[in-house]
């Protein structure tokens, strides 16, 4: 296996940037973002093309405002995403609301011209009592589905995220009861984005397209790919897109409808746009037979996808002096939670492994790219009351600036209710 290396900084950037926010601290670079966003707009179609940012990935205002700028639009996967949504200043005719919880309080929303994606029966129903005569978009589970792995795969019968296809008789149902629009269908299949299975869940979400008079998008999520470690092969926007506009032409000549196209890229925007900078508190072994260990001043509270998942970041030696290390060593690197999964270099189920990176001292730095997406907003914050990680912004001219600040203890603790009685 390759030997990891710094993607968008540099090492005297890191030891900067170190010095004057400390660490751990997030860095995302303005100009990375702004990369993938065209990359996202110039995925291939024939009739029109809208892309959202699947928030949930990285929900910060900044980096909300980065890909607004760019003309793309959010998918909120909650009430509270969807107000963050707002304040970061998209309208409603540029979100779509995609929860598993249902969302309430959409009257304002759907008024101005908001989308909302029905995920279940259930959801589609209250809609349907809520807004008769209205338009919205239903999710499908179109029964295959196409992960890195099993928990980041969210088709198929193991999946409980949209309506499953062989019920779309009892939606129709619900849809004629209120009179209501189907102006678009949704599958969102998971990460793997397995070319084939893309080019096949595209084909059925048309024919789904085909029972729906009213259906004037297709909106096929998110799920490309992206290779964190050097290994891993990322997707190519324009080779999975490529069969998938012909489908488009194919469905225009059969039924001479044009259909617009959306996708809902999280992973591929921001993924490889953001570093996390840590510094390495201490070094233990476990004898002859044993591991080498580095414990990182980060942990589960920054990133959890290791101990979920399993999955695997950079992890890059910096010499805090900036010498260039030439030593190649064996490591296992863990967190600095009090908690026997918070390893950074572990097999799915949990099975410790060593990683081979450049030799590290106490106090030198530790950078683990690949933290731009699914680790600031869905880490363990706050277990053993570590604070929520600070996150810097690199602008397109290389300046940095604080977009979030490390908590205090106080704010850790500001909704506590103190009993008198105790
Ligand atoms: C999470 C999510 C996405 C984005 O998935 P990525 O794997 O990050 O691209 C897109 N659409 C929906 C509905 C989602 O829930």
């Amino acid at each position: 296996m390759d030997i990891e290396r710094l993607r968008f900084l540099n090492s005297f950037q890191v030891i900067e940037i170190a010095k004057k926010f400390g660490t751990p601290v997030f860095v995302y670079s303005q100009k990375e973002i702004e990369k993938r966003c065209e990359e996202a707009l110039a995925f291939p179609n024939e009739f029109g093309l809208k892309v959202h940012y699947a928030m949930k990935a990285n929900s910060n205002y900044n980096v909300l405002k980065i890909i607004k700028n760019k003309g793309i639009g959010v998918d909120a996967s909650s009430e509270y995403e969807l107000n963050r949504a707002y304040l970061a200043g998209f309208l409603p005719n540029q979100i779509m609301v995609t929860s598993q919880e249902l969302v309430k309080n959409l009257d304002d929303f759907i008024n101005r011209g908001g989308c909302f994606n029905a995920c279940s029966l259930h959801q589609l129903e209250i809609f349907g009592q809520n807004f008769p005569g209205k338009e919205l978009s239903i999710r499908i589970n179109p029964g295959l589905g196409s992960g890195w792995t099993t928990k980041t795969d969210v088709g198929g019968t193991t999946s409980a995220f949209g309506i499953w296809y062989e019920s779309l008789q009892d939606a129709k149902q619900i849809i004629n009861k209120y009179n209501l629009k189907i102006s678009k269908v949704h599958t969102h299949i998971g990460s793997g984005s397995d070319p084939e299975v893309w080019k096949a869940v595209a084909k059925y979400t048309l024919e789904y397209a085909e029972m729906f008079p009213n259906c004037t998008a297709v909106n096929l999520g998110g799920g490309f790919k992206i290779g964190r470690m050097s290994y891993e092969l990322s997707t190519n926007l324009q080779e999975i897109g490529k069969p998938v506009k012909e489908l488009f032409k194919e469905f225009y000549s059969k039924h001479n409808r044009k259909l617009k196209l959306e996708i809902e890229p999280g992973t591929y925007l921001m993924a490889n746009t953001g570093a996390l900078i840590t510094t390495v508190d201490d070094i233990v072994d476990t004898g002859s037979k044993g591991f080498e260990f580095i414990k990182l001043n980060t942990g589960m509270d920054a990133n959890t996808r290791p101990s979920l998942y399993g999955a695997e970041h950079p992890l890059i030696s910096v010499s805090a002096s900036n010498e260039d290390k030439i030593n190649l060593k064996d490591y296992v690197v863990v967190g600095h939670c009090c908690e026997s999964g918070d390893v950074f270099t572990q097999e799915m189920g949990g099975k410790a492994k060593t990683r081979k990176m450049g030799e590290v001292e106490i106090g030198d730095y530790v950078v683990m790219e690949g933290t731009g997406a699914y680790c600031s907003s869905m880490s363990t914050k706050n277990y053993n009351s570590f604070p929520e990680t600070p996150e810097v912004l690199m602008d397109n001219n290389g300046n940095v600036h604080q977009i979030r600040k490390k908590q205090s203890l106080e704010q850790i603790i500001q909704n506590e209710v103190k009993l008198d009685f105790l």
